[in-house]
């Protein structure tokens, strides 16, 4: 027996491994199944690809045992295995260039999270955090002599020949104190479950069952042996010889929900970057979507080993309602969960992901109209909110939002309001602040209707923080060169398609009711003026196009955002309304402020914003409704 040095390297990071981790222990047997399930598919390639290899009868499968009393662990595979050579090379040194700066991180981290181990291809290592020793015997495939390595994780380890019936590896742990834990039915099938359950190879667990006779004595035990991991890997099978079925039950698995999905998304790429991926869209949102700590439900598998369920960054933020499994071929299966969002390989993935969804969602809400109207009654806020979160797809996502309209009922995407507009049209209009019903009714959509001009109803809170994002719309479909800017109907300059401006002698005839109103509102208004969008009603608020809605300053108020200077309503009236007109015969200064007060006060009304003095309203207006 030959007795080896271990690589300096790998000694120091032995000595972490037993003397510094501790959290997360149990990932060393989602490792040591990893590199069983590595050595299988080796196998199973060379017994596919290469003629010296077409002898073997390749019946994979992992098998784990343990025996209490024993204190032992045994994972075994029939896989590649190695020689003398192999065993020397991958358990006795790491190759991997960067090692040295690595452990020195390690060192240096004061948390010294497990979840590190296996950055750079340690993984098999961290089987000390559970064992003192460690015996590995393996026979390489097509060769006759097996060998056992076995260390106790110090300085040291060993090579001797030894024997196995078939080829393939054996790795048999003697659990220390904390290891103990490990050796168990339960223990071993939840870790499996949770982790490997979706290892292409069937995974084995052996244990002994006590048998009890007729009066309750125990009379002895029987060796069972049956397979824990599901090992459907569904994402991996052809779409074809998947059904409808098969994919619900599989999303209700791994969401824990119980309704079936609204759509499912499955793609499997190959080329330069190959991986598989299942997405799926659940049919109502997540009870968390709007929680800060809402739990993404997007899990990253590495060659069908689980490695996350918990990365935010997985996927962009507004799309946190999706579900579903990312498996990746060329990530390094123990990449870090640390450095996942640097991953170029991953960030090309999620890239490559979002424009495939969002190709999907175009393609649904052109087709399937109930369908897409599920989707937008549930996730239409999200999708706003990748609007000004997600500059690279705001293209494909402006397609997409939807709103509600003066015009139409339902839903209205840009692109239909786009269609439905005057040749000559020169906005794309729009009223938000205030539920659907409020911004309806509102006055300031009076004229706007009569001249056969769609409004856009922009009734979520979020909209006024979205709308500015937007910006513009490019109709992107027919007539590429077309752009539009979205315009507020509540700004001072939306007014300039409604007519002519008011001719010179309305304007001097009306001058001296608005100089009234004015003196009399004072510092309560920024200014007063004639309007050209009210048919009906005698008055309307606007905000100068610079200054935040007023109900968007109320809302920021709202929130606690303190130093919101206050915005001043700029007061339009109507002048030919009779309350309005009747200003003019008027010196009474009590009955013209009273009036003026009320001009006011009801046109912030209707659109929703609180009167700061309700009462001082109520008061002027039955002084008014009981002049004689
Ligand atoms: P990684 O699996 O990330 O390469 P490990 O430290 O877990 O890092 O394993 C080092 C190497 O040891 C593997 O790359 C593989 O070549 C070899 N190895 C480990 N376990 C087995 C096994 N069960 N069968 C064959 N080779 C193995």
């Amino acid at each position: 027996m030959a007795q080896r040095q271990f690589q300096t390297e790998v000694s120091r990071l032995l000595h972490l491994i037993i003397h510094s981790l501790y959290s997360n222990r149990e990932v060393f047997l989602r490792e040591l199944v990893s590199n069983a399930s590595d050595a299988l598919d080796k196998l199973k390639y060379l017994c596919v690809a290469d003629e010296a290899y077409k002898g073997i009868n390749f019946d994979p499968r992992i098998d784990i045992s343990f025996n209490k009393e024993a204190k032992t662990l045994t994972v075994a595979d029939n896989g590649i295995g190695m020689n003398e050579q192999e065993l020397a090379d991958s358990l006795g040194t790491i190759a991997r260039s960067g090692t040295k700066a690595f452990i020195e991180k390690l060192e240096a981290d004061a948390k010294k999270d497990s979840n590190l181990i296996g950055q750079f291809g340690v993984g098999f290592y961290s089987a000390f955090m559970a064992a003192g020793k460690i015996e590995v015997t393996s026979r390489k495939a097509n060769d006759e002599q097996a060998w056992k390595w076995s260390s106790d994780g110090k300085e040291t380890y060993d090579i001797e020949s030894s024997s196995r019936d078939t080829q393939g590896t054996t790795v048999l742990l003697h659990l220390n104190e904390e290891g103990l834990e490990y050796a168990n039915r339960w223990s071993i099938e939840d870790i499996i479950k949770r982790y490997s359950n979706h290892v292409a190879f069937p995974i084995y667990l052996t244990y002994d069952e006590k048998e009890w006779d007729d009066k309750g004595n125990e009379k002895g035990s029987k060796t069972k042996t049956e397979r824990i991991n599901s090992g459907t890997a569904l994402w991996r099978k052809p779409k074809s010889e998947l059904s409808p079925d098969d994919y619900n039950e599989f999303y209700k698995q791994i969401s824990h929900d119980n309704e079936n999905p609204l759509l499912y998304i499955h793609t499997k790429a190959e080329g330069s970057l190959e991986y598989t991926t299942l997405f799926y869209i659940p049919a109502k949102a997540p009870f968390d979507m709007f929680h800060a700590d809402y739990k993404p439900g997007v899990k990253l598998y590495v060659k069908r080993v689980f490695i996350t369920d918990d990365d935010k960054e997985l996927m962009p933020v507004w799309l946190r309602f999706l579900r579903g499994i990312i498996d990746s071929e060329d990530l390094p299966l123990n990449v870090s969960r640390e450095i996942l969002q640097q991953n170029k390989v991953l960030i090309n993935i999620k890239n490559a992901s979002v424009k495939k969804i969002l190709s999907e969602l175009k393609t649904i809400s052109e087709t399937d109209k109930e369908k897409w109207n599920m989707f937008i009654s549930e996730f239409n806020r999200p999708l706003k909110e990748g609007l000004y979160s997600d500059w690279a797809n705001r293209d494909a996502i402006m397609e997409l939002v939807r709103f509600k309209s003066s015009a139409a009922d339902g839903w209205t995407s840009l692109a239909e309001y786009a269609a439905r507009m005057k040749s000559d049209q020169k906005y794309i209009y729009y009223i938000s602040g205030g539920d659907e019903k409020t911004l309806k009714a509102s006055p300031l959509l009076e004229s706007y209707r009569a001249k056969g001009i769609e409004v856009l109803i922009m009734d979520d809170e979020i909209d006024d923080i979205v709308v500015p994002q937007i910006g513009r719309y490019k109709q992107t479909a027919a007539d590429a060169s077309k752009e539009w800017e979205l315009k507020a109907v509540n700004r001072s300059g939306a007014d300039e398609e409604l007519g002519e401006k008011p001719d010179g002698k309305t304007e001097s005839d009306a001058k001296p009711i608005i100089e009234k109103i004015k003196n009399a509102l004072g510092e309560r208004v920024k200014d007063v003026r004639l309007s050209r969008r009210l048919q009906d009603s005698p008055s309307c608020i606007v905000s100068d196009e610079n200054d935040p809605s007023l109900q968007m300053a109320q809302m920021l108020k709202a929130m606690g955002q303190g130093n919101i200077p206050d915005v001043k309503p700029i007061l339009e009236v109507n002048p030919v309304h009779p309350l309005v007109a009747g200003l003019k015969d008027t010196e009474d200064a009590l009955v013209i402020e009273d009036v003026a007060a009320v001009l006011l006060d009801q046109a912030l009304l209707v659109e929703g914003v609180k009167l700061k003095e309700p009462a001082d309203f109520v008061k002027r207006l039955n002084r008014l409704l009981s002049r004689k």
